[in-house]
């Protein structure tokens, strides 16, 4: 039989090699014909007498990248439509277009033959299901094996929350399952979800070995008998594990995801039935999660979006593709030497510069050190280091910027530095590349009147550390080019990052919303709210620090630096508050300018760190606990930041809301269950989001005046995703 994305070849020892090779995708993905063919390829082996066993593999140079989760977006789609007219229909139509995988490898699993996967280099969520299914696994030194479903919302709805805990270590498993963290070969094996670990070239003839000893095609949890590794939900044990398995389900979660409150419950309920019904408990649990607004917002902003704005949504079509050889940096300090680290390593030359030989040598020799932590972790080899570091040449001569495509400042946040490091470089560069700062807070258009060229002058903001964090900011400046934007956006995807483009202003997007988190942090402390308790908010609300700390992160002596300069820049407009007497006492008096110099509202010692007790000294006494309402706690903090980003939309500054949402949550952590920022205010409606920025402003005051664009869109009750769809939705909805 010919299939588009599979080839079934018999030896002849009657092993038939399936190989997955999807046309014209880099990565092989589970959509609705993968499901259908190997549907078919499974009856074929099953009922072709010639076979005994099959063993699957790629014939890409992964394995799998998971499911493609527009199929879930669509399939949602279709349920929200047919539910006005038949509710129960509709919900039919979801749990079983929605456990049509699980059936299909249901088959594979009970189909009387053995199966085999070879698993190569990345095996992700629907591709690490269908290696469980299988009746072994061999994999080669390279893997890369997870079921990230719950980063989206979801939970692995496929039979991986059934098969996981029936085969690895209770705790282990729950942590696998829950973190959606990724495991290498040795990992994988110790966890007993990998049979064999082998070189990629001996993948096929281990698995096939694995068929010719007589592998038995029969589950052991289908045979009669069958006991449970970690015993039954209900036993001595089980009452030892699963309370505190909810206990950490919370502490992690705050009950804000229910796509692992959805994963327990599955795993709970599944255990105590046989693997049929256990199939059945799951998929009714991932049909419900499926409904939810915070799995849809995760599903629509962690993945469709970030797809597109990956593969560049937002650049000019009319630009030729730059394929960028060389870069400059300026500046090797934190930010610089980190981006000389990730332009290297998608093997592009850095020419990095400092002020002395000293520093810019300082900077190259974080890439050798974050090299040699990867070789440690063997994740890179001796090799690979000595080649990413020969791409960085660090000098203090600027001639070596001449063929550069593109140069990036981070010199320290001072305007003349950074106008006479423009010049000297200017004065090197050919004239048709491409300039840009790393700046934090500047407006690009100021910046950029000490270029001559300021058509080719762009913002490109990293987030710390560069390494880690995937997002970056492009700032267009009134004058940049859409050919500068091409070639930022250019450089982005090579270094493999997500790229969000903004208008200029003061503090940009990220910049400026993180700000009013922080501000809201301080503010509540001069309300009275006790210390812990803002924390504490902070984080069940969400967000990956509470406000004081990410204040002692980004570093009080900077806060208090801007807070100096916008009151300077706006003079008698500017609106005096409690957060500056706070933050001059915390900085000027105290000395206390955060992490930086292990003091801040956290006293630090090493990696620990507790609420530093002269807090109350500088705000005042704080009033009982008792007299705040967490709940509304939780919501000053979101609304705060998520009304921001509305005046920044209104203001143009932000123009697409799948890069408000994706750069909330890549940017600053955002609370990801939302889906964004501006998901957040769709998911309350717009007028509710309204009616409680009204009763904010009475209460806490007029920082939470709901701006004019919320106001109009609430008497209409308008959602950001429905007056400002993106082009591609907008598109469909066409076609619909
Ligand atoms: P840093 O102090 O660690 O590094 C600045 C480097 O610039 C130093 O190595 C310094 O020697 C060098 N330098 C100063 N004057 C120079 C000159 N005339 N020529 C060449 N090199 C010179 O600072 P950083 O944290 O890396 O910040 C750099 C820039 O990045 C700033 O504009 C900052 O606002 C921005 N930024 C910082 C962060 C962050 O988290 N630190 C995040 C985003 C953006």
């Amino acid at each position: 039989m010919a299939y588009k994305n599979f080839t079934v070849e018999t030896d002849a020892d009657g092993f038939a090699l399936i190989t997955w090779d999807m046309p014209e995708k880099s990565m092989n993905v589970i959509d609705l014909s993968v499901m259908d063919e190997l549907d078919a390829v499974i009856d074929q082996v099953a009922g072709d007498d010639g076979i005994k066993g099959a063993v699957i593999t790629s014939g890409k140079s992964a394995f799998s990248g998971g499911a493609d989760l527009t199929m879930l977006e669509g399939l949602l789609k279709d349920f929200h439509v047919k539910r006005g007219d038949d509710p129960e229909e509709a919900a039919k139509m979801l749990f079983e277009g929605s456990r049509k995988l699980t059936l299909v490898y249901r088959k594979l699993e009970t189909c009387g033959k053995p199966f085999v996967a070879a698993v190569n280099s990345t095996c992700m969520g629907g591709g690490t299901e269908l290696a469980l299914a299988c009746h072994a696994r061999v994999v080669d030194e390279d893997l890369k094996m997870g079921l990230p479903e719950v980063k989206v919302g979801l939970f692995p709805g496929a039979g991986g929350t059934q098969r996981v805990m029936r085969m690895a270590d209770g705790q282990q498993g729950m942590q696998f399952l829950l973190q959606g963290r990724t495991l290498r070969a040795p990992n994988a094996k110790q966890m007993k979800l990998v049979n064999e670990v082998t070189t990629t070239k001996k993948l096929v003839a281990s698995a096939k070995k694995m068929l010719a000893a007589g592998l038995d095609p029969v589950k052991e949890w289908d045979k009669k008998g069958y006991k449970l590794p970690n015993g039954k939900v209900y036993s001595p044990a089980g009452f030892q594990f699963w309370p505190a398995a909810n206990a950490i389900y919370r502490r992690e979660t705050f009950d804000n995801y229910p796509g692992a409150r959805y994963l327990l419950h599955s795993v709970v309920e599944g255990l105590q039935l046989p693997m049929d019904l256990a199939l059945q408990v799951e998929s009714r649990y991932f049909a419900k999660v499926l409904q939810t607004p915070e799995a849809a917002n995760m599903i629509r902003s962690l993945f469709v979006s970030m797809q597109e704005l990956n593969k560049g949504a937002r650049r000019p079509e009319d630009q030729r593709p730059n394929k960028i050889k060389k870069i400059g940096v300026l500046g090797a300090g934190f930010m610089g030497a980190g981006i000389a680290y990730v332009t290297a390593q998608a093997g592009i030359e850095v020419v990095l510069i400092d002020r002395d030989q000293e520093a810019a040598d300082k900077g190259k020799a974080h890439s050798e050190e974050l090299m040699g932590k990867a070789i440690k972790r063997g994740r890179a080899t001796e090799e690979q280091k000595e080649k990413l570091l020969s791409k960085i040449t660090a000098t203090v001569d600027y001639d070596q910027l001449a063929e550069c495509d593109l140069v990036i400042e981070a010199v320290f946040e001072d305007r003349e530095i950074k106008k006479t490091v423009t010049e000297q470089a200017e004065a090197a560069m050919k004239s048709r590349a491409i300039y840009a700062s790393n700046t934090s807070t500047l407006p690009i258009t100021s910046l950029a009147q000490a270029s001559k060229r300021p058509k080719n002058f762009i913002g490109i903001h990293f987030f710390s550390p560069v390494d880690k964090m995937m997002l970056v900011e492009v700032i267009m400046g009134k004058k940049t080019s859409d050919r500068a934007l091409a070639m930022a956006l250019d450089y982005i995807k090579a270094i493999k990052k997500t790229p969000i483009v903004v208008n200029d202003s003061r503090g940009f997007y990220t910049s400026r919303v993180v700000m009013t988190y922080i501000r809201e942090g301080l503010m509540m402390l001069a309300d009275g709210v006790p210390a812990a308790m803002i924390e504490n908010a902070g984080k069940m609300a969400g967000m990956p620090v509470g406000p004081l700390s990410l204040g002692d992160e980004v570093a009080l002596d900077l806060a208090w630096k801007i807070v100096s300069a916008t009151r300077k820049d706006l003079g008698v407009k500017y609106v005096e508050g409690p957060l500056d007497n706070i933050l001059e006492e915390m900085v000027v008096k105290q000395e206390r300018f955060g992490r930086k110099n292990a003091k801040g509202f956290y006293d630090y010692k090493g990696k620990d760190k507790s609420l530093w007790p002269g807090i109350p000294d500088v705000v005042g006494q704080p009033k009982p606990a008792e007299s705040f309402n967490i709940e509304e706690l939780k919501q000053r903090l979101l609304v705060m930041q998520a009304l921001e980003t509305a005046r920044i939309f209104e203001e143009k500054c932000l123009t697409d809301v799948r890069e408000a949402d994706v750069g909330s949550i890549l940017g600053f952590g955002f609370a990801p269950y939302t889906g964004g920022t501006l998901s957040y205010i769709d998911m309350m409606g717009t007028t509710a989001f309204v009616d409680l920025c009204k009763k904010f402003t009475k209460k806490w005051g007029p920082r939470f005046k709901p701006n004019k664009l919320l106001r109009d869109m609430a008497k209409e009750n308008e959602r950001f995703y429905g007056k400002f769809a993106p082009k591609a939705e907008a598109a469909q909805k066409d076609a619909a």
